[in-house]
């Protein structure tokens, strides 16, 4: 059995320690990444599942540390939120996203939607919220532009300021997606009273859609349930055309991932999508 003895009172160990060491250093560094253009915005295509035409893009961050290199997104968000710096960060976001949008919309003469995930962090906020419809009318855009991806967990916790957020954003167009669905605890009744427009499905129920039965009757009833209620749905990391096929097959709208593309610069993705 462990013995609790010695160890017991150690909580702090020298790994745990080099961990907060880790986690200080990038908040400090984070804090200059976003002026010293460190931080970009990168683009994966989300495409119809039928046809294979792009549909829209969801905005991705990348940090390049000029020492560190490539800093994932995993490792840094969180402590983008723990530092409240994702305010300024998920604003900034925002804004580059909306800019593309508006450019990719003119050279494809039709208004094309971009995704940008909102951290909780963002919707409990204590500064002023900031206005996204406000400043995709002044950009001659409109709501429907962006859609934002929000987690399970901001809908179960719900407290007026979020509700009166997320209505805000509807309230000027801008469409709803619950990012990661089926890892949360989120009800049916939630999609409905918040008039969620995409289910996305997380990745760990498509990985096996084509080879096990159980995942594939999973990802069947999200689907059913969702278009009963007049929601689209997105399947999050799509790897093979084994996968596609029974995503098709369930019925599935749209579609991200490997087997079309992983997030791409601006440069690149602007490529890919006025090559089709
Ligand atoms: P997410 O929103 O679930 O984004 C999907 C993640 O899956 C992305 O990782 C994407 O690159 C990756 N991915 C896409 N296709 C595939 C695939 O076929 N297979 C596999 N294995 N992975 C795939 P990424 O870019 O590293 O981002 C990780 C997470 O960081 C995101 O998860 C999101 O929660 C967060 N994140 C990224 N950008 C932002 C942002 O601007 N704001 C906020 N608040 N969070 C962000
Ligand atoms: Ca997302
Ligand atoms: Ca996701
Ligand atoms: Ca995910």
């Amino acid at each position: 059995a462990k013995n609790g003895g010695r160890n017991r009172f150690s909580y702090f160990t020298p790994a745990m320690q080099a961990q907060a060491q880790t986690r200080l250093r990038l908040i400090a560094d984070l804090r200059g990444a976003l002026a010293g253009e460190e931080l970009q915005v990168w683009y994966q295509p989300v495409v119809d599942l039928r046809s294979g035409r792009i549909a829209k893009a969801e905005a991705l961050l990348r940090w390049f540390h000029p020492q560190m290199g490539l800093v994932e997104p995993q490792r840094f968000i969180p402590c983008a939120e723990e530092s409240g710096l994702i305010n300024d960060i998920g604003e900034w976001v925002f804004r580059q996203a909306a800019q593309h949008s508006r450019r990719w919309g003119e050279r494809l003469g039709q208004p094309f939607q971009i995704s940008v995930n909102k951290s909780p962090v963002q919707f409990l906020g204590r500064g002023r919220d900031s206005d996204w419809g406000g400043h995709l009318k002044d950009l001659g855009l409109a709501g429907s532009s962006i859609s934002v991806e929000i987690t399970e967990g901001l809908l179960l916790d719900a407290s007026p300021i979020i509700i009166d957020r997320l209505m805000q954003l509807r309230g000027a167009g801008i469409e709803v997606a619950i990012d990661d669905f089926g890892t949360g605890y989120s009800s049916m009744a939630y999609l409905r009273k918040f008039q969620i427009d995409y289910l996305k499905i997380d990745r760990s129920f498509v990985q096996q859609v084509a080879t096990d039965s159980g995942d594939r009757a999973i990802v069947r009833s999200i689907i059913a349930m969702a278009h009963e209620l007049g929601l689209r749905v997105v399947a999050e990391g799509v790897e093979n055309d084994e996968q596609r096929h029974a995503l098709v097959e369930a019925g599935c709208d749209y579609g991200q991932g490997y087997l079309i593309s992983g997030a791409l610069p601006p440069e690149a993705f602007e490529q890919m999508l006025l090559a089709r």
